[in-house]
């Protein structure tokens, strides 16, 4: 197959992502990661696909900083993350809002409970507290649910708690690990619908998934793993089929 290099310059306005010849290597095991490049501007939609095993979640981890590349250079948001100090490793994740497949909500607690979380952690004042989980649990539209407990909802609602969780604090860059894998279409739809307005108001959005339909229907950036090598990175692509 032929190998498409979608940006021929490697200089990119407005970067918010850089990875220059990443390799992540396991203490086990063939390396994750074997020399990528990416490099994603601000306010950019991303899918990054590829079969079980090939490097997505580790390069997600990365970008995380919950995982150290082996060789290379990574930036995030002006932080070289090789060289980050462990003390700013939190002020980097404030700015981050991720999802993940397993929605991870707390499971004693309600939902405005499991969002104001989030706020407390940053240590919001109550009275934004009580602002702001409202107001962004009416744009995922679970205002009516606000008392519910997780295992009271259904899984698509479970998710956009989850995605409530990542917003409130509103991120600069949303990861989302799977977020449509424990989802029916229906809410699959819904949640990727979510994900593009919230890329619409600014947020930059990189989307893991094996969702093919939605990849191909979408129209985005899809950067394409293999074995740990990205192997295409097109504009309004869609899903390379493996054989
Ligand atoms: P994907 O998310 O695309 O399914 P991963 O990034 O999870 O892929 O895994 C990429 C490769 O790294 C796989 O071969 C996997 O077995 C290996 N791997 C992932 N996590 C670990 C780990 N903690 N220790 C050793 N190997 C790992
Ligand atoms: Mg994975």
């Amino acid at each position: 197959m032929a190998v498409k290099k979608r940006r021929k310059s490697p200089a990119v306005e407005n970067e918010i992502i850089n990875l220059t010849n990443v390799s992540k290597a396991y203490s086990t095991g063939a390396p994750a990661l074997k020399d990528v490049n990416l490099h994603i501007s601000r306010g950019e939609f991303v899918f990054i696909v590829g079969d079980s095993g090939s490097g997505k979640s580790t390069l997600i981890k990365l970008l995380l900083r919950e995982l150290t590349i082996s060789s290379g250079y990574i930036n995030v948001m002006g932080y070289d993350l090789s060289k980050i100090k462990h003390r700013k490793i939190p002020k980097f994740r404030r700015n981050l809002g991720i999802v993940f497949q397993d929605f991870r909500l707390l499971k004693d607690r309600n939902v405005y409970e499991n969002v104001a979380f989030a706020q407390r952690i940053i240590q919001k004042s109550n009275k934004e507290i009580k602002k702001n989980v409202p107001s962004i649990l009416a744009i995922v539209g679970l205002a009516g649910k606000y008392k519910a407990k997780p295992r009271q909802l259904s899984g698509g609602e479970q998710q956009r708690v989850a995605l409530a969780r990542a917003l409130v604090n509103q991120p600069t860059i949303l990861l989302a690990d799977e977020p449509t894998g424990n989802l029916d279409p229906k809410n699959s739809w819904e949640i990727m619908k979510l994900l593009e307005q919230i890329n619409e108001n600014g947020t930059t959005v990189i989307v893991v998934t094996h969702n093919r339909e939605i990849v191909n229907a979408m129209q985005k950036r899809v950067v394409t793993l293999r074995r740990g090598v990205i192997i295409s990175d097109e504009e309004k692509g869609g899903y390379i089929d493996e054989d």
